[in-house]
């Protein structure tokens, strides 16, 4: 089972998102996938760029859009584990209506965010990710607005599945996403992915020293969501590993009523061979 293709990607040397890309590829096979059975849906900036570097199906779709392709690529098939992908400007600015809803509603796909505090497809813009005073070509005089925080949101939203991870650290990255995987429900994995061209603060370095990883803290129950906020707004959102999971929370599928176990793509349509042809005449 081998996730990688042959497609170079064109990421500045030391892109963090190399790294999410390697685990991604790892958490695949070592989940015992094979690459017909993997979906990636990504949006637009430097990550959304990875849906064509996986050997598996790939779709790079709208600035801030990943969510609902992903959403109803699943519900139509179910028999696909699909992963949806892309930066947080992607997730957290233009696509964070979907977000939010795609957390509430939870469909069993994993969200993936390349997290690098800045827009660098577009040579370094503040993004809802850049801290407050962050000075970019679009806020030379620092950022007044107060970053977003994913993490906290997701949990008041009472997300089945929440974690973080850092490029640095591609066992728990590879772990991380293994556990996405494997959780029934909407997921959403944050992680720390360092822009090595555009943000000179938020570097490797910064993180390394910033960074607390969950299983050092004594006691951390990720099955308790307040302990799980608390410990977030304690850190300023600075930890990793599995923050919370809810594994008594169904996914949206098994809550309707009747919904066939196979998806859409997979039951027989019931009409006629000429029926068939008329409707495809229709889209032709
Ligand atoms: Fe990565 Fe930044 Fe280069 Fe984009 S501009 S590929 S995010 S290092």
């Amino acid at each position: 089972k081998d996730f990688r293709n042959k497609v170079k990607p064109n990421w500045c040397p030391g892109c963090g998102d190399f790294s999410v890309l390697a685990a991604m590829q790892r958490a695949f096979a070592n989940v015992g996938l094979e690459p017909e059975e993997v979906a990636i849906v990504s949006g637009i900036g430097c990550s959304g760029r990875i849906s064509g570097y996986v050997n598996a199906y790939g779709l790079h779709g709208v600035h801030g859009r990943a969510l609902p392709i992903a959403q109803g690529l699943k519900l139509a098939n179910r028999d696909l584990t699909v992963v949806a992908s892309g930066g947080d400007g992607d997730g957290f600015a233009i696509g964070m209506g979907h977000t939010v809803h795609a957390i509430r509603r939870n469909v069993d796909v994993t969200y993936v965010v390349m997290d690098n505090q800045i827009y660098g497809l577009t040579k370094g813009q503040t993004s809802p990710r850049s801290a407050q005073g962050f000075q970019t070509k679009s806020t030379p005089q620092g950022s007044i607005e107060q970053a977003i925080s994913p993490l906290e949101l997701a949990l008041s939203l009472n997300a089945g599945f929440v974690a973080q991870s850092f490029s640095s650290d591609l066992k728990q990255l590879t772990h991380v996403i293994e556990e996405g995987l494997k959780h029934k429900g909407f997921s959403l994995i944050n992680v720390y992915s360092p822009c090595v061209t555009y943000n000179k603060i938020n570097t490797y370095e910064w993180f390394k020293q910033n960074i607390v990883n969950l299983d050092t803290l004594e006691g951390y129950d990720n099955a308790n969501r307040a302990q799980a906020m608390q410990t977030l707004m304690e850190h300023d959102g600075l930890v990793t590993g599995i923050l919370y999971q809810n594994k008594e929370r169904p996914p949206y599928e098994a809550m309707i009523k009747g919904f066939k176990e196979e998806g859409l793509a997979k039951q027989d349509l019931n009409i006629s061979e000429e029926q068939f042809d008329r409707l495809m005449a229709e889209f032709a």
